[in-house]
């Protein structure tokens, strides 16, 4: 596969990927489920040397925010995405900062009262776009039925803004994220359920057993990420065969590089397409 020679491909161990990726083919589309984040893994981290928005960053620029408010929803993010990349801590270490992170970024979102029919503009005026090779890559899932699970700690409805408005929202994609509450007149007055952040997607991945049982003989995975938080979303399946984690690194990577290694069977280093996930689903369907 010439797409695993490119430059931004780094593997630890290429005879236990090759193997996986064998059992991937043999398994073929019958056994195929795809579990995915979606900032900065399914869209892109920069282009053209600037950085590109997550799902918050969408509402934090968008006309909606005051200048206060945004300023404040900045601070924020400074303080709070130093710790999220921080290569000297822990999960362990990191874990509450990420709960006061979005506890307080989601009280100033509601503070702004947002209107639910303004998201669409909001997406559709921002900055943010999905990878090089994401026609392909949702075109040939749904062609082949295979089930998609993006799993994202990012927000809900503008997630789906997004890949609706990309065209590829197709019915064998399950979205599982934070969505907004509003009130009857279409104001945001909070988010649904339990929150889902950087860190907890283990928790999260557990509460979506019944999804996973409906697929139970999808036991083989290809599982994409950028956070090493990304690493615990197939942990509500039961039934593994074959797991192939393939991990985006798109920031501190000279300090970051060894351990994403360690844990993802491929690391993509500042890689924004989905040349590699795209070519082994060439091979596989
Ligand atoms: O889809 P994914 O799980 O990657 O979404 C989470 C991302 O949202 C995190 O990487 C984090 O940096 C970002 N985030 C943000 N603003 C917040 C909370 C999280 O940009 N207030
Ligand atoms: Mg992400």
């Amino acid at each position: 596969m010439p797409e695993m020679k490119k430059k931004t491909v780094h593997i630890k161990d290429p005879e236990k990927v090759e193997k996986i990726i064998c059992g991937l083919i043999r398994g073929g589309a019958s056994k195929l489920q795809i579990i995915t984040d979606f900032d900065m893994t399914l869209t892109k981290f920069s282009y053209n040397g600037r950085r590109c928005p997550t799902c918050h960053n969408i509402i934090d620029n968008c006309k909606l925010i005051t200048e206060e408010c945004r300023e404040k929803l900045h601070k924020l993010k400074e303080k709070y995405y130093a710790i999220e990349i921080d290569p000297h801590l822990t999960i362990a270490e990191k874990y509450p900062y990420m709960v006061e992170w979005y506890n307080k970024s989601h009280t100033l979102l509601v503070s702004q009262r947002l209107q639910k029919d303004k998201l669409a503009e909001a997406v559709r005026e921002s900055d943010v776009m999905l990878k090089d090779g994401y026609e392909v890559f949702f075109e040939k899932l749904h062609e082949s039925n295979i089930p998609v699970f993006i799993f994202s700690a990012g927000i809900g409805d503008i997630l789906e803004e997004v890949i609706q408005q990309a065209g590829v929202y197709h019915s064998n994609v399950k979205v599982v994220s934070n969505f907004m509450d509003f009130d009857e007149n279409g104001i945001m007055i909070g988010f649904k359920g339990d929150l889902i952040h950087v860190y907890n997607k283990n928790d999260s991945a557990l509460k979506n057993t019944c999804y996973f049982n409906q697929l139970k003989n999808n036991s083989n995975i290809i599982l994409l990420g950028d956070s090493l938080g990304d690493l615990s979303m197939a942990d509500g399946v039961s039934n593994v065969e074959h797991i192939l984690k393939i991990g985006f690194l798109n920031d501190k990577v000279e300090e970051s590089l060894e351990k994403y290694m360690k844990s993802y069977d491929i690391v993509l280093v500042r890689d924004e397409t989905l040349d590699v996930a795209n070519a082994l689903l060439k091979k596989i369907l």
